[in-house]
């Protein structure tokens, strides 16, 4: 049993119920999904089909799919990885053809980004920019874990927040390193086998960068392994390299070959198609839920159609049976019309869910009046959240009996170090 799984915060039934299958793949006793993606074969080229066959075939081998991870769960062998082209390839080629008439999020530009010419709302092309790559110390204790979460933060967002705590990362989309899907695998693969409990793919926004991070898993499901000009090209966004990790005996593997659970860290603002490809890679989802229903998400963040995208997606990932937990952060004035509702459809929909009801909001950005970025028609959250706010968000919590107090006050308790029964 590793440092993760000897936590004291998986005695909360609650938390143990609502991720097995991340613990497992975390400790390595189960294959992530990658792994089993290359095991199922396709019979179609896939750079030689056409979208629509290639959309078609998604839906006739994800119940293959997942039928085989009911088995493995039951304790089945992975079977071997297809000789010829999978699963794993099959999504990589459907996020390049997504590329090309970008519909990744509800904004559905169409653009060209591999052509370049033209931009949509993330405006970006088909490059993708890493900020930073870290064993992150700040994420909830079942994702940092003793060793840290294997963060790789993207620049660039496709939602507008006034308030965003990454301003830096989420608005300048030329923060950061061009990197390549080689270089990410590179990133992945470091960070994993320094001990890194999960790959958390974060930004800015994440499903922007689909096309790059799905080509990455593909390449780390096929016996990816890395060049030494590759381990030097990742190093220089690599936050903590001066920390010199030793690598972890056994980190990394199952079955002879590399192994982590992949953490889809982001704001939940996708279409369907984005849902579809990712269901078959990722292990564990982390939606971060910040609007209420009204006209919060325009006024605050400039986007459209939010309560609506985000709602159907984690229904979404309920309706699969998936693993994931919830996060929500209290904005100063905005309990009532976000706070409340956001809790609210949380215990109508999805109680079973881990939440996170975050206090950490402070002015940044363009609500902070330090900032010369600062613009008056955000003074209603120019301030951090009372005391009062705050309570009343956790109380309205409790009296919906939502699973949150492990999540949200773990540290307030001292957890972390402190819970390993060792
Ligand atoms: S990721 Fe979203 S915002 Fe960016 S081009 Fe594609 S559809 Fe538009």
């Amino acid at each position: 049993m590793s440092d993760l799984a000897k936590l004291k915060v998986w005695d909360d039934p609650a938390i143990r119920a609502a991720l097995p299958w991340y613990l497992d793949v975390a400790e390595n006793r189960r294959p992530a999904k990658f792994r089993i993606a290359a095991t199922v074969a396709t019979t179609l080229d896939p750079a030689a089909a056409s979208e629509d066959a290639l959309w078609a075939e998604l839906d006739r081998l994800t119940p293959i799919f997942l039928a085989r991870q009911q088995a493995i769960r039951a304790g089945a062998r992975l079977p071997s990885a297809a000789e010829g082209p999978s699963l794993l390839e099959l999504c990589r080629e459907l996020a390049y053809r997504m590329l090309a008439h970008c519909n990744f999020c509800p904004w559905d530009c169409r653009v060209d980004r591999q052509a370049g010419a033209k931009f949509g709302a993330c405006k970006l092309a088909s490059g993708s920019r890493v900020s930073s790559h870290f064993h992150h110390t700040g994420e909830e204790l079942f994702y940092r874990g003793t060793q840290g979460s294997g963060t790789i933060f993207f620049t660039s967002c496709n939602m507008r927040c006034a308030f965003c705590q990454n301003g830096d990362i989420s608005t300048d989309k030329d923060n950061g390193e061009e990197t390549d899907p080689r270089t990410l695998a590179t990133m992945a693969w470091t960070l994993r086998r320094e001990g890194c409990h999960n790959i958390n793919w974060v930004g800015g926004e994440v499903v922007i960068h689909l096309h790059a991070i799905v080509d990455a898993i593909a390449l780390l499901g096929r016996g990816f392994v890395p060049t030494s000009a590759e381990l030097k090209r990742a190093c220089r966004t690599k936050a903590d390299r001066f920390f010199f990790f030793d690598e972890v005996p056994g980190a990394a593997v199952y079955d002879g070959r590399f192994n982590a659970p992949m953490l889809w860290n982001s704001n939940f603002f996708m279409t369907p198609e984005s849902m579809k490809i990712l269901r078959v890679l990722t292990d564990v989802w982390l939606p971060d839920f910040k609007f209420g229903p009204g006209r919060c998400a325009m006024t605050l963040a400039k986007t459209p159609w939010y309560w609506e995208t985000v709602t159907r997606n984690i229904a979404l990932i309920a309706e699969w049976g998936e693993d994931f937990s919830i996060r929500h952060l209290v904005m100063p004035n905005h309990v009532e019309c976000c706070t409340y509702p956001v809790l609210e459809w949380i215990a109508a929909r999805v109680p079973a869910a881990p939440v996170n009801v975050m206090a950490q909001f402070h002015p940044d950005n363009f609500c902070d009046p330090a900032s010369a970025k600062y613009r008056d028609k955000y003074a209603e959250i120019a301030r951090r959240p009372t005391r009062a706010e705050l309570d009343a968000s956790w109380r309205r919590a409790g009296d919906l009996g939502l699973r949150f107090e492990t999540t949200t006050f773990e540290r307030r308790h001292a957890f972390g170090m402190a819970m390993l029964d060792i």
